[in-house]
């Protein structure tokens, strides 16, 4: 899950990370108020899931509150990367000498928590990465002991900052976002760009936290921050169902129960030289409404022209997710060919059911992908 820059400066001000003073606004005349309580120079922030909002025209500085005002009914309802602004956040402007780079992030590779600061910043650091990579320094912090105080120190120094207050402020900094990234379970806690003001301290100007949707329900308060708004129908509805949904962009549909098999079925797919359309787990147990909601959300999709079922029958009876599957046709209307492949508990039993429903039987995975892929052309 996102959060919203507005969202993930509030969580870092609860770390005691310096943000700049600010408030979120819908409308022009809301941005005009905020900037009227802020007094003084403001910059209005475009806020959509995308980075990059600067050089799109969604970042921009007014110097007074009909400035601000005016440059909000600009950003307000304009599309950036195909998602339309919707809020803005208008906060003071501050004035800077350097933009610094500094995130939390885990290394899989390392498997730990790190630590990543560059003296390049306002870039994204994937930029920095490819044309500069000896500016980026990287420390990993202990899982038990966490970031230390000498590793914080370490990342100031990596990056140039030599002067003894400005490397502790820093410091601070870095061992107040890494404890936001632990103990919100995130999976990315950045902060681009940490400016240096004219009196050399610091100050977060943009911020940028991803949470882990898998630990979310260890945190009520962050996940209530969630806005739908921008996350597509299908993955909306996918999560309502509790259904595990990702949308690719081949043409075969694919409903499969467990995450294993859905890889496989997908690699399947592929080998009879189809593309799958979605990765789509309906989990155990899967009863009628489960199975309806997973065709309707892989019917939804344009681009599907087949439905392969693979399903395998353990614990979850094959019988039920016939049933199901007879149940949920039975409400959702479509011409699209449909291929089922049922084996395991009860498939006898499976398979008289779906007999009578126009689906079209296939023995093993590999006859179902290479009946898929045929249906999915047409022939
Ligand atoms: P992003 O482009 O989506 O990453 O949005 P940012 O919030 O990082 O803004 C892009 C750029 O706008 C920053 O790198 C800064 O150069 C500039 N900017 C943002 N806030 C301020 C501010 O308060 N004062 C000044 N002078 N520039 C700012
Ligand atoms: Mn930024």
């Amino acid at each position: 899950m996102k959060l919203h820059e507005y969202q993930a400066r509030d969580l870092l001000a609860k770390y005691g990370i310096p943000v700049t003073r600010g408030g979120v606004a819908v409308t022009p005349g809301e941005a005009r108020a905020v900037a009227e309580s802020i007094g003084g120079p403001v910059v209005v922030k475009a806020q959509v899931f995308v980075g990059g909002r600067g050089k799109a025209g969604g970042v921009k500085l007014a110097d007074t509150p009909e400035q601000a005002e005016q440059v909000a009914s600009q950003i307000l309802g304009m599309s950036i990367k195909g998602l339309t602004v919707e809020k803005v956040l208008v906060a003071e402007a501050i004035s800077y000498t350097k933009e610094i780079y500094l995130s939390a992030i885990l290394d899989r590779a390392a498997k730990r928590v790190t630590m990543i600061a560059s003296a390049e910043g306002g870039v994204e650091i994937e930029e920095v990465a490819r044309t500069n990579p000896d500016a980026i320094i990287k420390i990993s912090a202990h899982p038990h002991l966490g970031l230390l105080d000498f590793q914080a120190r370490e990342l100031a120094f990596g990056i140039g900052l030599t002067d003894g207050k400005q490397a502790r402020q820093f410091a601070q900094i870095a061992s107040a976002l890494y404890r936001v990234f632990v103990e919100s379970d995130a999976s990315l806690a950045e902060i681009n760009p940490l400016v240096i003001r004219a009196d050399g301290s610091l100050q977060a100007l943009d911020s940028k936290v991803l949470l882990d949707d898998s630990a979310l329900f260890r945190h009520p308060d962050l996940a209530a921050l969630r806005d739908s708004s921008d996350e597509p129908e299908a993955e909306l509805r996918a999560r309502e169902a509790d259904l595990t949904y990702i949308k690719l962009d081949g043409t075969i549909g694919c409903m499969v129960n467990g995450a294993g098999l859905a890889m496989a079925t997908m690699d399947v797919v592929k080998l009879y030289g189809g593309e799958p359309a979605n990765f789509l787990d309906i989990g155990g147990g899967a009863g009628k409404e489960k199975v309806k909601a997973a065709l309707q959300i892989i019917l939804a999709d344009p681009n599907v022209k087949a439905v392969m079922f693979n399903i395998f029958g353990g614990i979850t009876r094959v019988d039920e997710v016939a049933r199901g599957i007879v149940a949920a046709l039975e409400e959702v209307q479509t011409d699209v060919p449909m291929v089922a492949r049922l084996t395991g508990t009860n498939e006898e039993e499976g398979r008289r059911i779906l007999a009578a429903s126009r689906l079209i039987p296939a023995a093993t995975l590999a006859e179902a992908a290479e009946k898929a892929v045929a249906a999915a052309r047409g022939a």
